[in-house]
């Protein structure tokens, strides 16, 4: 069925571009599917493909000579596009796609509307509750904590005193003086949010922003809490106790749940990260879960065996060396390492032999010593 797009838009054939542009302006504002609940889809729709067509002096011109079958299968109709498209084109940086309107490039000008579907689109489509409005979490927070080494092997429970938003005590979190009544916020009759309705080109937008005087709640108390000025929630310096599992590391990070930010409007709270510094220790070395010692081995004990007492984190262990030890020969003494997080086995502790050479020798060791070179058993 040809169209006659001049009718469409309600203007003559010598229109000039200028008044084209102001017939489409005016006909998309009438007939702006958001002020009908979508009534008006079809006629926008066509009012768009109108405006496509005469907008541009080449389609024009050849719709002028051709009628409106110079562009069938290419228009608006039966694409099946409705509004919701329309705007998630929009939003995606306009229609150039392929196939976002029938394959057809589509210049709609966006000069002026760049404000109104940003205001669409910050709020979900315009005219739902925002989010905004309903609980939310707390913020999480961040501690750097120093342990010593055995804290960290062993876990340690420590109380420290953080400053952070909790819920405020007086009130119980609900922001109003004790004993004073809370009302339906008056500025948006509960609702949480304002409404503004603005009239624009493409017709009567509704935007909807949270209410600066209950801050979404829709309620505000009559008289609000002299602790937290109505806020639910108070800064205050809190003693807590950080559990620190044995086995943590250098580096590693321990969150604990729920003890960051109180949220707000009853949300629920943030965690606390803490991130673990493990001070070096003189005596012993770590490896992941190993536990690493040098202990010093005499000639006499590398080469004729012995049993050495090893200090561990566990206490004291006999080990065993063999005759024959060479040097940094390295000895595993099996769980007496560091315990692994949330698991109940535990890394080894490895001895590495350091065999000793004597430096100064009496004269009677000496002469041990020149014997033994002598022996010439094949061992220097
Ligand atoms: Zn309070
Ligand atoms: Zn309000």
């Amino acid at each position: 069925m040809p169209k006659d797009y001049y009718k469409v838009l309600g203007i003559d054939k010598s229109a000039s571009q200028d008044e084209i542009k102001k017939a489409f302006r005016k006909q998309a504002h009438v007939h702006h599917p958001d002020k009908n609940n979508g009534e008006d889809e079809t006629k926008f729709k066509e009012i768009n493909e109108a405006y496509q067509i005469l907008g541009d002096e080449k389609k024009r011109e050849q719709y002028d000579q051709f009628g409106d079958s110079a562009f069938s299968g290419q228009g608006f109709g039966g694409t099946g596009m409705n509004w919701q498209d329309f705007v998630r084109q929009a939003q995606q940086g306009g229609f150039s796609s392929q196939g976002g309107f029938g394959g057809q490039r589509v210049n709609v000008d966006f000069g002026d509307l760049g404000d109104i579907f940003g205001e669409m689109f910050g709020f979900g489509g315009g005219r739902r509750r925002s989010r905004q409005t309903g609980p939310q979490q707390g913020e999480s927070m961040e501690i750097e904590m120093s342990v010593s080494f055995e804290e960290a092997v062993f876990g340690v429970e420590k109380m420290i005193r953080l400053s952070r938003v909790v819920k405020c005590e007086k009130c119980n979190g609900n922001g109003a003086e004790p004993g004073t009544k809370i009302s339906k916020c008056a500025r948006c009759n509960g609702q949480g949010q304002i409404v503004q309705t603005r009239s624009t080109m493409l017709g009567t937008f509704q935007t909807a922003s949270i209410c600066p005087e209950c801050h979404g709640q829709g309620k505000s108390a009559d008289k609000p809490c002299s602790n937290c000025h109505g806020q639910g929630r108070a800064e205050k310096q809190d003693d807590i106790k950080i559990k620190i599992p044995a086995g943590i590391d250098n580096g590693q990070t321990v969150r604990m749940q729920g003890l960051g930010n109180a949220g707000e409007r009853g949300g629920l709270s943030g965690d606390l990260y803490i991130h673990v510094r493990v001070r070096p220790n003189k005596r012993f070395e770590r490896n992941g879960s190993d536990i690493i010692t040098i202990e010093p081995i005499s000639v006499a004990q590398a080469v004729l065996g012995d049993t050495i007492k090893v200090e561990t984190v566990h206490g004291a262990v006999n080990l065993k060396i063999p005759a024959g030890t060479q040097p940094s020969t390295k000895f595993k003494l099996r769980g007496k390492g560091v315990p692994h997080v949330q698991s109940s086995s535990k890394g080894d502790h490895i001895v590495i032999a350091d065999i000793k050479i004597p430096k100064k020798l009496s004269r009677k060791e000496k002469k041990l010593f020149e014997e033994l070179r002598d022996e010439k058993s094949g061992w220097f």
